[in-house]
């Protein structure tokens, strides 16, 4: 054994641990040793027995995995979620949702929102999310005593918001907020432009200036419906990816969320620029915005993330539902029972999710020199017994509720199903509070 491997902190064996890397690998009765946060090593049971480290947390009938990475959200609106439901696209955000947070939104809404949703995806195995919402500096302060790992889009509008009174000030406080998260190692900073239609061509412009000047991610809501591409075109001859792609905001920081009604040369343009995808299959449907032809994506080399969306048009936040749609709607999409297999949907919510936001050299798979995001999932129950393929189980029988254990950075967010930094009762509290708020 080499003099790296003598010594840990905290090792975990698991009946099964899938490293991602090597793609398709599934290592029977293995374990991982984690030391200052990272992994050191991944390595067979026997061996691992003879690390002298301070903790060892053995896990028979458990698979192992990446922390799972949704990739996009809006966290505080969860204490929207089923406030306004079964509508369209536009009626729903301009007749309900957007009313709802001119009214409501404020640091109090989004911590108390933020905490809810971060319970949720912790409970079920995310321990990275992308989130675009007002004050994302609430956010931030909450992500980090929670000790989860953030991509905080901070919104970029032409008009005025509860968070700002136009673009000047939006860049500015993102610019701010990036300055304030550049010594939190679990924050990042991006832009979040929030669509086409609420941001126009001079502003896309200056964020693409600033993006590559300063080494920036662009998150933004991009082709979510055939209406959206259509209205772009009449009123300026353009489709909104090639007007990104003019004006040199579409490359490999951009991660462009739904992206429904793509012809092939939008293929071709996402796969050329090196441009991310986020495929939010469940908002797509409940919105009935459209469908990402993610086969067609991934087949023409373009990577592939999975986000939830906020929780007003899901409704929930967990990934296994969406791997599990993600996988099924693709195979009935395409007419074709073997598009989209288990293990494609597992790596979209885990490095094509880590791939998109830039954070790969980090996390997305199990393997030495990335940090020990981690979460045990337990198979030992009846909704995945007989078990022939740990793959399979977890994304076509898996609801998240076999989610035991979660570690961020080595630091164990979830024991047995109990948070551990976060204080579950209040948060709860705090969102029945909301309700009569909202909706009294
Ligand atoms: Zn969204």
């Amino acid at each position: 054994m080499s003099p790296e491997n003598t010594a840990a902190e905290l090792v975990i064996h698991a009946e099964w641990i899938l490293p991602l890397e090597p793609a398709d690998a599934v290592l029977a009765d293995h374990a991982v040793a984690i030391r200052d946060g990272d992994i050191v090593s991944v390595l067979p049971r026997q061996e691992a027995l003879a690390i002298d480290t301070d903790e060892r947390v053995d896990l028979p009938g458990h698979a192992l995995i990446p922390g799972l990475v949704n990739a996009h959200g809006h966290a505080p609106m969860s204490l929207l979620r089923g406030f306004a439901d079964d509508l369209p696209l536009m009626p729903w955000l301009e007749e309900h949702i957007w009313p709802a947070e001119q009214a409501h939104a404020s640091d109090e809404f989004v911590r108390d929102g933020a905490a809810l949703a971060m319970a949720e995806m912790i409970l079920a195995g995310t321990t990275t999310f992308s989130d675009m919402y007002y004050f994302p500096n609430v956010v931030a302060d909450l992500v980090q005593e929670a000790g989860m790992r953030c991509q905080l889009a901070a919104p970029v509008l032409d008009f005025p918001s509860p968070w700002g009174s136009g673009p000047d000030e939006y860049i500015s406080k993102c610019l701010a907020l990036r300055d304030e998260c550049r010594n939190r190692d679990r924050l990042q900073v991006a832009f979040g432009p929030h669509a086409p239609y609420t941001v126009s061509e001079p502003v896309l412009e200056r964020l693409a200036t600033y993006a590559a000047e300063l080494d920036m991610p662009v998150h933004m809501h991009l082709h979510e419906t055939a209406a959206e591409v259509l209205n772009a075109v009449e009123a300026t001859g353009e489709r909104p990816l090639d007007t990104l792609r003019r004006i040199g905001l579409l490359g490999p920081r951009t991660q462009c969320v739904h992206m429904t009604d793509l012809g092939a040369q939008d293929i071709a343009a996402l796969a050329e620029t090196g441009a991310h995808v986020v495929h939010c299959p469940q908002s797509n449907m409940k919105l009935a915005s459209g469908t990402c032809p993610v086969t067609r994506l991934l087949e023409a080399g373009v990577n592939v993330a999975l986000g939830t969306d906020g929780a007003a048009s899901n409704n929930d936040l967990n990934l296994f539902d969406e791997m599990h749609t993600a996988a099924l709607l693709a195979k009935l999409h395409d007419d074709d029972p073997s598009a989209l297999p288990a293990a494609t949907a597992l790596h979209m919510a885990t490095l094509g999710g880590a791939r998109a936001l830039g954070l790969d050299h980090r996390i997305g798979s199990i393997a030495p020199g990335k940090a020990a995001d981690l979460v045990a999932v337990d198979l030992t129950g009846p909704s995945t017994q007989p078990l022939y393929n740990p793959v399979s189980q977890i994304v076509y029988a898996c609801n998240g509720s076999q989610v035991n254990h979660v570690w961020i950075a080595g630091q164990r967010l979830l024991h047995d199903r109990r948070l551990t930094t976060l204080d579950l009762t209040d948060t709860l509290a705090r969102a029945r509070h909301w309700r009569g708020v909202i909706a009294p």
